[in-house]
């Protein structure tokens, strides 16, 4: 299938084109971007043109950050394409809501993509919690911003979610895992006396069978990035850590593996499914979280923050 890939910059490069180019599902026809490019491919920098002169390419994926996204989306579907959202899936829980909508008006698929759900070991974390008594879960979400979004000042733009950024893959895990609901009861949200989203945050959640679930996440952690999930059960302590990358229990590495490696190759298969089926996948109970952070969160102010 001919897809379009917009919004050419980091994550684009770094694993849309290479999950495309090693997908036998896919065939990057078409990037549009104001001054990015593929090598090899059609390149646009105005979406409506790309739209109007390319109506074989039914599937477009969108990399772009998360406040720009909404007008492409809208106008993609709107023009009878199928779309891919990168995380997060707006800028706005109503954002989304809209495009839900949107796409259920003109019969075209539409993918919320958590990529984080995508790692290797989340199926095995859920299926081994599905039966578990859940004592404890904590969120450890720690890197440094700068080495991950060297000069992406989009993140600290209203819109940009700051921590959540990275903090809204930790709760797309914890929201698959979790065989229950939880809701978001306190968060503490540290402001840069100079920005507009938090650099830090500390969450606390509701469980209804009152185990204590929080999140510590931190954009500020010097070195080696802490990307941890631990669940401390009736029946022993799970660990995921590296993103969902590695599971141990009690210690006991679990090493059995999905099928097909890699989080984005899973999510353009998923899509592929997606298209072929008609369907639509719009989970947004991870944003659901950061919306209710940045409503019910406690302002603190923290020192300014220059790259
Ligand atoms: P990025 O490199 O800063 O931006 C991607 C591209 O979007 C830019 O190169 C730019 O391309 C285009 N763009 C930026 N602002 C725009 C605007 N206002 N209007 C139109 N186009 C605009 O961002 P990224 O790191 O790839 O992140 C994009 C999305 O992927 C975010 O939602 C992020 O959360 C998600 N994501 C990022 C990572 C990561 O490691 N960076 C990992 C997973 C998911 P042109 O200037 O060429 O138009």
């Amino acid at each position: 299938m001919l897809i379009a890939l917009v919004g050419i910059g980091k994550i684009a490069v770094d694993q849309h084109v290479p999950a495309i180019a090693g997908s036998a599902d896919w065939e990057l026809a078409a990037t549009v971007s104001r001054h990015g490019t593929v090598d090899g491919v059609e390149a646009f920098t105005d979406f409506g043109k790309m739209l109007d002169a390319r109506p074989d390419i039914r599937v477009v994926s969108l990399c772009l950050p998360p406040v720009p996204r909404y007008d492409y989306a809208a106008q993609a579907i709107r023009a009878g394409r199928h779309v891919m959202l990168e995380k997060p899936p707006g800028a706005t829980l109503s954002e989304c809501h809209a495009l839900l909508d949107l796409a259920r008006a003109h019969r075209v698929s539409l993918y919320a993509t958590w990529h984080s759900r995508q790692a290797d070991k989340v199926p095995a974390a859920k299926a081994w919690l599905a039966d578990k008594t859940l004592r404890k879960l904590t969120v450890t979400w720690k890197e440094d911003v700068r080495h991950w979004h060297p000069g992406q000042d989009w993140v600290f733009d209203p819109g940009g979610l700051g921590i959540f950024d990275p903090g809204i893959n930790a709760l797309s895990i914890v929201t698959e895992i979790l065989p229950d609901p939880i809701h978001l009861t306190e968060a503490q949200l540290h402001f840069p006396a100079n920005r507009d989203t938090p650099i830090a945050a500390t969450c606390r959640f509701h469980h209804p069978d009152g185990a204590e679930v929080s999140a510590e996440l931190d954009w500020l952690e010097p070195g080696t990035p802490v990307w941890n999930i631990e669940a401390v059960t009736d029946e022993g302590t799970l660990l995921l850590e590296n993103g969902g990358g590695k599971m141990t229990v009690d210690g006991q590495v679990q090493d059995a593996m999905p099928g097909l490696a890699g989080e984005y190759p899973r999510l353009y298969a998923q899509m592929a499914d997606l298209v072929a089926q008609g369907g639509i996948d719009m989970d947004l109970a991870p944003m659901r979280h950061v919306a209710d952070a940045f409503t019910l969160g406690q302002r603190v102010v923290a020192p300014a923050f220059e790259w």
